[in-house]
């Protein structure tokens, strides 16, 4: 049993930190969890509201309301009250004179913002945590054996902004090695903070989150309180059994989901899913023609779909992305059916083109062709189902298509009930707007 300050460390009841086999560490289940239960939660240790979402939501505390008041010295920072701008000024005072002095030119990464800030806490704080009750930051992975020279660069690059950016109001900055390790461990340890349509809000290090495995058949969800993480059973747990969360969107093939994981997080998934591969075949559903597309022309529109989808990473105006969708369903459409995931993600991009351009009709049409395929091809209990119904009963409502709009959102409801907690301010939100409709 792993204890490094066994005379300081808590740990998290009902839970502990075990050898997973073939899977280093990992969090195992003390007792029973039923589905919907907390099964533990976890502060940030360091966290960065995204530069997209100032003003909308407090830098301390990401509560989202209007009348925020703005940092008198950058006007770019907002906060609920005082409490909030004095709690978020060891922070916020590497950034906001550096903001002031540079203008339009200060803009580091985001990852670099949150080293930043890990490296403040770090001089901060001697003890261990809150956030690392079973897994200290100082043990996350780096993997830096297995970096290759695409990543060696971009940490590269990311150190140079962090020296350039911060060298001025960050005193005594960690050196090279150490600077390389800590971005390395940053991009397979950090999170990024949605809301509950899964817009980006930030990202965070949430060390005793990153101790669980991962599985594409996982028995927990994460999702945000203000800048807390708390993970809730999807599944029931039994005693002794693993705690998996999920690092990945579910929703591709297992080919897919296992080229992800080996690139980004350096492992080759055997999960259940992995193993049975039971949902590949309707993920990959082929249209009944009357001559079946040989097995190379399957292939070759796969090898299409994922280079349109790489080349979408690197689109930055939304009409382009519009365009690009339009052309890649029509041309996937001669094979592929609409519940096919290639021709899943396409419609989604295309749905959040006309939210974007406030196209409400184009995006709801998209978003009817887009849920009941999702509810197929992710789990029974999945943000990413949960957010469609949401931002499809809000779209209906909008349209004033009442009955249609009330139906989706109870839909959503059924789902954040046991992912968010029946207490969780999203869940009143739209608990709030069904009773409206009445
Ligand atoms: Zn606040
Ligand atoms: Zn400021
Ligand atoms: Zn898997």
């Amino acid at each position: 049993r792993y204890c490094a300050e066994p005379s300081s460390s808590q740990g998290i009841e009902g839970t502990e930190r075990f050898d997973s086999p073939g899977k280093g560490r990992g969090l195992r289940a003390l007792r029973h969890f039923a589905v919907g239960e907390l099964v533990f939660a976890c502060p940030a240790y360091s966290y960065v509201l995204t530069v997209n979402e100032r003003g909308a939501h407090c830098e301390h505390c990401f509560t989202r309301k209007e009348d925020l008041s703005k940092c008198g010295k950058c006007k770019q920072a907002f906060y609920c009250n005082v409490d909030c701008q004095r709690g978020d000024w060891p922070m916020h005072k590497m950034e906001c004179v550096a903001m002031c002095a540079y203008g339009e030119n200060w803009c580091p990464s985001e990852t670099v913002r949150l080293v930043a800030r890990m490296i403040q806490k770090q001089k901060s704080t001697a003890e261990r945590t809150p956030s690392e009750r079973l897994l200290l930051l100082k043990e996350f992975e780096s993997h830096l054996d297995k970096m290759d020279s695409e990543k060696d660069e971009m940490n590269q690059a990311d150190i140079a902004a962090l020296h350039h950016f911060y060298s001025k109001h960050l005193h005594d900055l960690p050196g090279e090695q150490a600077l390389i390790e800590l971005f390395a461990q940053v991009n397979c340890n950090g999170f990024t903070i949605e809301d509950e349509e899964l817009s980006h809000l930030g990202s965070a290090v949430f060390p005793d989150v990153a101790l669980m495995n991962h599985s594409c058949s996982p028995n927990v969800i994460v999702t945000y309180k203000g800048t807390v993480a708390e993970v809730r059973a999807v599944k029931e747990i039994s005693p002794g059994e693993e705690v998996f969360n999920s690092y990945i969107d579910l929703l591709y093939p297992t080919e897919d989901r296992k080229e992800r994981l080996l690139d980004s997080y350096f492992f080759t998934c055997e999960c259940t899913e992995c193993t049975s591969k039971s949902k590949d075949k309707a993920k990959m559903a082929i249209k009944k023609l009357s001559t079946r597309p040989e097995p190379e022309e399957i292939q070759s529109m796969v090898c299409y779909a994922k280079n349109v989808i790489e080349e979408f990473r690197r689109a930055k105006h939304y009409k382009n992305i519009l365009f690009m969708c339009e052309l890649s369903l029509e041309k996937m459409g001669t094979i592929f059916t609409d519940t096919n995931v290639y021709m899943l993600h396409m419609m989604y991009q295309s749905m959040g083109v006309c939210l974007y351009m406030q196209d409400w009709d184009g995006a709801m049409n998209y978003g009817e062709k887009i849920v009941h395929p999702y509810s197929v091809h992710y789990p029974a209990y999945s943000l990413n189902v949960a957010s469609m119904y949401l931002k499809l009963g809000r779209l209906y409502l909008g349209l004033e298509k009442k009955s249609q709009g009330v139906k989706a959102l109870k839909k959503a409801l059924a789902i954040m009930e046991v992912a968010h907690g029946n207490d969780h301010f999203y869940v009143a939100e739209v608990k709030r707007e069904i009773q409206e409709q009445k």
